[in-house]
């Protein structure tokens, strides 16, 4: 295996604050978060949950464990803007702690109108330093719903990157899955050309496909690669646009591991002869660090 010689970077990791973290159903249900409650708390079929709900803490001991620099902490694709600023105020804190280890995404619902443009402001001038995980389709907003336009307008005005959740048509299915047309986000890509998109989960397949290349605006997360592919696609896409991302703190080998962590999707980029560029050289040039 390759020893890496760039700071390794994860580009979609995701924390919760404590008041969440504490009963996450109990949570989701007295928020109306009911589709994350559907990803994020169910159980797989042999009864063990599909994620935990470390703290900042144990998330900064599980990178040292396996050597992670830096992690980009994502907001959730939240179907309440209140839930939003809670969760950006919380990643606020959180960099403001660690400036060295940790940077955050803000997350917004574009359906509010006004205030999720004046949230996505506010956010930035907090020191966030992209927006994400969105996703229209679970939020149900149009892409040409007005402010979301404004919102992706503004990231390129600040030049911070946009993370976006996508399913590969292809996949097989699972509870609470949601079609994401990838046509889609080829079209945001073309209309918005000065903003630059992190598409999750290698793009649900855009990532190796022929469209991609033009796409100088694109780039893309490894995110739960090991629950929705082999190995051989950490050498499918073009290794400039892509992303080292896990998916923390989702359990990415659920047969042979009970908690989250990283070492084991490293392993597997390393083995498959990922470049520095994926695992974080790529990352630092997007984010500018
Ligand atoms: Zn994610």
């Amino acid at each position: 295996m390759r020893i890496s010689t760039v700071p390794i970077i994860d580009s979609h990791v995701h924390l919760y604050p404590p008041e969440v973290n504490r009963d996450p159903v109990a949570w989701a249900a007295a928020h109306g978060e009911k589709h994350w409650a559907e990803l994020c708390t169910r159980r797989r079929r042999d009864g063990r949950p599909v994620q935990t709900f470390p703290s900042v803490d144990q998330l900064l001991r599980d990178m040292d464990a396996a050597g992670v620099a830096k992690a980009v902490l994502l907001g959730w694709y939240w179907e309440n803007q209140a839930t939003c600023v809670g969760q950006n105020r919380f990643y606020a804190d959180c960099i403001r702690a660690h400036p060295d280890r940790l940077a955050a995404f803000a997350t917004v619902q574009p359906k509010a109108g006004a205030p999720a443009f004046e949230e996505s402001c506010r956010a930035l001038e907090d020191g966030l330093t992209g927006l994400g995980e969105l996703s229209p389709h679970s939020q149900s907003f149009a892409l040409d719903d007005p402010v979301w336009r404004q919102i992706l307008t503004l990231a390129a005005e600040w030049k911070v990157p946009v993370n976006l959740h996508v399913t590969d048509p292809a996949s097989k299915p699972y509870p609470g899955r949601v079609e994401t047309p990838l046509a889609d986000f080829t079209r945001l890509a073309r209309e918005f050309p000065s903003t630059n998109f992190i598409l999750a989960h290698w793009g649900g397949g855009l990532a190796w496909s022929s469209e991609a290349k033009a796409l100088a605006n694109v780039w893309f997360d490894t995110a739960a690669s090991p629950l929705l592919y082999g190995p051989e696609v950490w050498t499918k896409a073009p290794s400039e646009r892509a992303l080292f991302g896990s998916d923390y703190p989702l359990v990415l080998y659920p047969r042979t591991e009970t908690a989250p962590g990283f070492g084991g999707l490293l392993n597997e980029a390393k083995q498959a002869g990922v470049t520095d560029a994926v695992l974080g050289g790529n990352a630092a040039g997007l984010f500018g660090w």
